[in-house]
């Protein structure tokens, strides 16, 4: 049977490989968009407790995370949240802002998905899907172009784009087929790894911390040159909570090596409220129960040998608590993996990619867009933001 022929394969049709797509379309190039899971966006369906934080208000290129840390910089500012704002709006969907610039969908998660499948439709954008692609090759000569090699038969284009997502909730599509593309056309990958994803504890911790299960703080976490004040949770099997989330992708950036830094208590100054209260007959669990949840105080208080009243301990427990709750040091022992993370840290080297088109720089006519590209970023609403930009980006050039 002879090869289907498109001007632009895009692979992935998730929130990047849509974007992309739909602006190669309404370009006037004939697209196809292949995707192998039978539902479409399917992690915007679920994304955002089901009202998809579609982007964050405030996004620049700080609020990412890559070996490259100026790459995103030219996508997002020719592609600004604004942008995506105006889009949701043409199509008449009702948004809020949460909290810290993360805008929701009023209604679902779905009019997102609704809305890109119109913008693809609007480029006259063919589907394939569930369609795998077993093997894609190039073919030089005259004119470049690629064959893909699928379960609907084959496929020809002259550009094909890469929008296959990182690794996160293998049960909804997720695969490593980018970076092996990737790797295929002599790309670099940056190891991926969970990111914003909660933490675990070791047994003894566990013990320790164990039953607050539940219980959820104000927390200032810091690790790596990350630092975000958000709630902390206790879990059954660790720490989570967006504090947390945020600072799991710096400590898995910096090799989960260093210790995260937990303020309990941030803006208090715990050394002078001890103080003042140094000669007090109430215990420091029914002191920090004034700011603290109650448990969390109790139990706290007695991990630390603090069970007497503040007038009978010594200065020197009194300094060293004081110091643990501003400054409480945590060793996790891993994450809770892709199952349970937002995002895939690293992906595609963007060495290898023009920070304008994302095109390979070597091999012309392969682009890599969204989580695929080690581009990664803080919760909140800034993966899509990227998912979008970097699409837009591709779709402008392929
Ligand atoms: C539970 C959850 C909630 C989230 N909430 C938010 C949020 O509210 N705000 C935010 O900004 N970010 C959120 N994220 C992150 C965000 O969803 C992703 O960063 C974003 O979807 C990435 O878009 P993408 O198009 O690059 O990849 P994806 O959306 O993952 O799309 C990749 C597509 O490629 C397809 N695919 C994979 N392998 C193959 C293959 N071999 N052949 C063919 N097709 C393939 C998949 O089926 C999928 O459709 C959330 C993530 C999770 C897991």
């Amino acid at each position: 049977m002879a090869a289907e022929r498109f001007d632009v394969a895009v692979i992935g049709a998730g929130a990047a490989g849509m974007m992309c797509a739909a602006t190669a379309g309404q370009r006037g190039r004939r697209v196809v968009l292949i995707d192998h899971y039978p539902k479409v966006g399917e992690k915007i369906r679920i994304s955002g407790g089901g009202r998809c934080n579609f982007t964050n208000i405030h996004a620049t290129h700080r609020d990412f995370l890559s070996r490259n840390p100026d790459f995103c910089r030219s996508a997002l500012a020719r592609y600004t949240p604004r942008d995506f704002i105006a889009l949701v709006e043409s199509h008449g969907i009702a948004w809020h802002e949460k909290t810290l610039g993360q805008l929701f969908c009023d209604e679902s998660a779905k009019q997102i998905i609704e809305m890109m499948v119109a913008e693809c439709a609007k480029g006259g954008v063919e589907w394939r899907q569930p369609c795998e692609v077993r093997g894609v090759r190039r073919e030089a000569g005259g004119v470049s172009r690629f064959v893909l090699d699928t379960s609907a038969g084959s496929i020809e284009a002259a550009s094909l784009v890469i929008a296959t997502g990182g690794l996160t909730v293998p049960k909804i599509g997720a695969t490593p087929f980018g970076y092996r593309i990737a790797e295929q056309f002599g790309l670099a990958i940056v190891p991926p790894k969970p990111a914003l994803v909660p933490l675990s504890f070791d047994p003894e911790l566990l013990a320790r911390y164990g039953d607050l299960s539940g219980v959820s703080l104000d927390a200032e976490a810091s690790c790596a040159g990350g630092r975000f004040r958000e709630a902390l949770l206790f879990t059954h099997r660790g720490l989570s909570g967006p504090s947390i989330l945020q600072v799991s992708s710096y400590w898995q950036q910096a090799g989960a090596a260093e210790p995260i830094r937990i303020d309990l208590l941030p803006g208090v100054d715990v050394r002078a409220w001890f103080a003042q209260e140094r000669r007090a007959r109430s215990t420091p669990a029914a002191l920090l129960a004034q700011r603290l949840p109650k448990r969390f105080a109790q139990q706290w208080s007695e991990a630390h040998g603090l069970a007497k009243p503040m007038a009978e301990l010594s200065d020197r427990t009194l300094e060293e608590a004081a110091r643990a709750l501003a400054d409480w040091r945590v060793q996790p022992s891993g994450t809770l993996g892709y199952n349970k993370a937002e995002v895939t840290l690293g992906g595609v080297d963007t060495r290898g990619l023009s920070s304008k088109t994302m095109q390979a720089l070597e091999v012309p006519g392969l682009f890599f867009v969204g989580e695929v590209v080690d581009v990664t970023g803080h919760l909140g609403g800034f993966n899509f933001q990227w998912a979008w930009a970097s699409g837009r980006a591709a779709g402008e050039a392929a």
